[in-house]
């Protein structure tokens, strides 16, 4: 009962050890209240240490700049599909959008509903296995904001730099590489991210947001939909989901702890150099479609040559206790996804067992 496995699942994912069992022993008594965060008022004082906590460590972590809020907010990234345009614009304002993936092309899809988005550059036509030269899109001048997607979970497609907005500001998906690297925050007007791939369970998505940003959503907007609204309320408008706000609490201080995101980079640089080795030097038995240059350090998507294999590959991968390993239904093979709190361990017995299965069936 005590063995876990190696999780390599897209989100929720693995969290890391020790925030689970401090967790653990915190749940039933957090730190002498006397009952556990789940039970706690979210006005009370103990609540409000623990999420002022969270954001100030956020706030290490990134280096965010006092002129951005940090909010922790419900509904998942894809709330924010909507809750972007909804406040940066006007029903007839253009903004444009980069799709380097699936989840791109949703927000996009989304905004179309609340202003006038227009995709400038898509990355479908080549199944999505890179990113444009920044220098040849062809923004408008008049867009509000220029919204990309920093990683893209299924695709396994990942920003290593970012364009610059010509008249607007640049709005970010972070969800599924937030924390996993240093993000210089100041070139982005708006940063969003999901918790449930590298900060946290899900049921909390963390905004961070230029001031000067907030306050202008069309008014339609529902209440719950204003960043306003919870800017001026420190995220506590109604009530939050506090419990997942303290377990992003908790592996923020396990960052912190690390020695912050340049170390935690070097970490997931050297795992993820390890499976795409592998694929690399696999003679073709194992292919990862994507542009080299671009390829995601968090969701490593491969194929087999021999793609009738691919079905062992997953079976026999589980009964080794590495679970999860099955490619997303829209693009097939297999997807290693390796967040933050994949250990190392767990990446060096994927990459044995690639090798063992690989001299079964070459
Ligand atoms: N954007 C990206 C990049 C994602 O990976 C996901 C979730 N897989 C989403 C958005 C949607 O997030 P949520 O399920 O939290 O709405």
């Amino acid at each position: 009962p005590e063995e876990r496995v190696f999780n390599f699942a897209a989100g929720p994912a693995t969290l890391p050890a020790n925030v689970l069992k401090k967790a653990q022993a915190e749940l039933y008594n957090w730190r002498g209240s006397g009952m556990s965060v789940m039970e706690m008022s979210h006005r009370g004082k103990e609540f409000l240490s623990i999420i002022q906590k969270a954001e100030a460590d956020l706030r290490a972590l990134l280096d965010i700049p006092e002129d951005y809020a940090v909010l922790f907010l419900q509904g998942g990234a894809t709330t924010q599909f909507a809750m972007i345009p909804l406040n940066l614009c006007k029903p007839d304002d253009p903004v444009d959008y980069v799709v380097t993936g699936s989840w791109g092309d949703k927000a996009f899809k989304e905004a179309q509903k609340f202003c006038m988005p227009k995709v400038i550059w898509s990355g479908k036509s080549e199944k999505y296995t890179n990113i444009p030269a920044f220098e040849s899109l062809e923004q408008n001048p008049d867009a509000k904001y220029l919204h990309i997607c920093t990683n893209e979970t299924i695709h396994g497609v990942e920003f290593n730099d970012y364009p610059t907005p010509k008249n607007g500001i640049l709005v970010a998906d972070m969800s599924s590489n937030f924390c996993s690297k240093p993000v210089d925050v100041s070139k982005f007007g708006l940063i969003y991210a999901g918790a449930q791939k590298n900060v946290g369970p899900s049921g909390v998505t963390i905004v961070i947001i230029k001031k000067d940003l907030i306050g202008n959503a069309q008014e339609i907007t529902p209440v719950m939909l204003d960043y306003k609204i919870h800017a001026e309320n420190n995220s506590l408008y109604n009530t939050p989901p506090c419990y997942g706000i303290y377990m992003c609490g908790l592996v923020f201080e396990d960052l912190l702890a690390q020695g912050g995101l340049t170390e935690v980079e070097k970490k997931n640089k050297k795992k993820a150099e390890l499976i795409y080795n592998a694929i690399d030097e696999s003679n073709g038995f194992y292919r990862c479609p994507v542009e080299k240059s671009v390829r995601s350090l968090m969701n490593v998507p491969f194929t087999l040559e021999k793609s009738d294999l691919e079905a062992e590959f997953i079976k026999e991968a589980a009964k080794e206790k590495m679970v999860q390993l099955k490619g997303h239904r829209s693009v097939g093979g297999m997807r290693a996804s390796i967040y933050n709190a994949m250990p190392l361990a767990g990446v060096e017995k994927l990459v044995a067992f690639m090798k063992d299965f690989q001299a079964k069936h070459a």
